[in-house]
């Protein structure tokens, strides 16, 4: 047996062992040479992949046209938005989920719009269509009050204190609100230091002071003031800061205070974006702000809204308005002209 094992192994070519280590060696030279070809293979492959997918993307991008169009408006307003609240303003900038926000909340007329007794919203403009009672700083409607009147009550008509007699009980019970820390009337005596009433100076800085308060307590008249000042400069030694008044104005019109988004719209036609300004203008019209309306009019005669939207806008102020009727509301009405 081993002497067969040995014969044959004494048979076999010994050239063949010989080239034994020739043959590793071109064994490993293709198989690093597969390797080496394999590994660009998968490069070009990942390449193609990403380029298709990239390019499949585009496809869709383009395929939907007016997403792209409408991300890049949006893009365009939110950096605009960036560039107008700047940090150097001290207000935080916006993220992006802002724009959209702005548009969709706020389109409710807000609570303090409503009259204390009867709950429907007041007609605009609200301070002439109604009165807050510095006794309680509710706002009663002049239907409301007309109605008392005929009742023969002549004082608040919701909480029954009897009128403050002259300007200084007026202010002194004013004054005894805005210690208690109430809002409505913090905004109120900065309107009267603004107009210089009820005996006091004309000092637009207090007036300026003390709406921020009151805006910072959440009272959207005082950040709809705030923002009629800084936008337009209004008030002596009150600089034009048109960034910051709109600020105040977008917080005022995204809890539902129509004069603000009015002004909002006012603003976006001034830097000719007409097509974001009828957004804001169509909100608060179907509030019923005639202004509003008027705007959007006069925009579909110039070719910048549609009649759709003009009819829309229609529609919804006419509804705006008759939930703001009622016969005591359109008697007040007859008196008071
Ligand atoms: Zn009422
Ligand atoms: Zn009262």
């Amino acid at each position: 047996m081993w002497h067969v094992l040995l014969v044959d192994f004494e048979e076999v070519d010994e050239s063949l062992l010989d080239a034994l280590p020739t043959v590793g060696s071109v064994v490993i030279f293709l198989a690093s040479a597969f390797a080496y070809l394999a590994s660009i293979a998968i490069a070009i492959g990942m390449v193609g992949v990403m380029y298709g997918y990239s390019y499949s993307y585009s496809n869709r991008e383009l395929r939907l046209g007016r997403t792209v169009r409408a991300r890049t408006a949006a893009r365009r307003v939110c950096n605009a938005a960036r560039r107008r609240d700047g940090p150097a303003n001290g207000i935080p900038q916006r993220v992006e989920a802002a724009v959209p926000a702005l548009l969709t909340e706020g389109h409710e007329r807000a609570e303090g719009d409503d009259c204390t007794i009867c709950f429907q919203p007041t007609e605009f403009p609200v301070n002439r269509h109604s009165k807050v009672y510095v006794c309680c700083t509710r706002r009663v409607c002049n239907g409301c009050t007309l109605a008392a009147r005929q009742r023969g009550m002549y004082d608040c008509p919701f909480c029954r204190t009897p009128h403050p007699r002259g300007e200084a009980a007026t202010l002194r019970m004013i004054r005894r609100r805005v210690r208690k820390g109430d809002v409505e009337a913090i905004k109120y005596l900065g309107s009267k230091y603004y107009f210089g009433s009820l005996g006091l100076p004309k000092y637009v800085p207090r007036a300026i002071q003390l709406w921020t308060e009151a805006a910072e307590l959440g009272s959207l008249e005082a950040h709809h003031n705030l923002g009629d000042s800084y936008y337009f400069g209004r008030g002596a030694g009150v600089e034009v800061d048109k960034p910051r008044g709109i600020h105040h104005w977008e917080q005022a019109a995204m809890r539902g205070n129509a004069p603000s988004r009015h002004n909002l719209g006012y603003a976006e036609s001034m830097e000719r974006n007409n097509e974001l300004a009828v957004q804001h203008y169509m909100i608060s019209a179907k509030m019923g702000y005639k202004e509003s309306l008027d705007a959007i009019k006069r925009r579909f005669m110039e070719g910048h809204a549609t009649k759709a939207q003009y009819a829309e806008a229609l529609r919804g102020y006419q509804d705006a308005v008759g939930e703001m009727r009622s016969s005591h509301r359109e008697e007040a009405k007859r008196i008071e002209t």
